[in-house]
């Protein structure tokens, strides 16, 4: 007497690549902190729980996104903190690494925000 197979029980979730909805809920996540105030890509990067390289990224999507909800993406430019040179590209998602006037790597962060048209 055979003891039978059991029977294939439910062995849904397959698939381990990122499903695309967490990457959904990082930009809403970052959406709704950034129509609160003005962050930088760390604090960014340390309430959403996703690395600090990845933010760029993640704000260029949610840029554009916005631009439906007659909404944009607010940024702050760094500044350099000794020579006092403000990067003032405005598609700079990143924070860069040295002041191309004075060579100094004390910048402060660009800060995001989320504002109306
Ligand atoms: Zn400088």
């Amino acid at each position: 007497m055979t003891a039978g197979e059991t029977a294939p029980a439910a062995r849904g979730s397959r698939g381990a690549d990122g499903p695309p909805s967490r990457q959904a809920t990082i930009r809403a996540e970052l959406g709704r902190l950034l129509r609160a105030g003005n962050l930088t890509a760390q604090e960014l990067s340390a309430r959403v729980g996703v690395p600090e390289r990845q933010i760029p990224a993640h704000l260029g999507h949610l840029a554009r996104s916005l631009r439906a909800r007659a909404e944009r993406l607010a940024i702050e430019p760094a500044r350099c903190l000794d020579c006092g040179f403000v990067f003032r590209k405005r598609d700079r998602l990143s924070r860069p690494s040295r002041c191309p006037a004075c060579r100094s790597q004390h910048l402060t962060s660009p800060r995001f925000a989320i504002a109306r048209g």
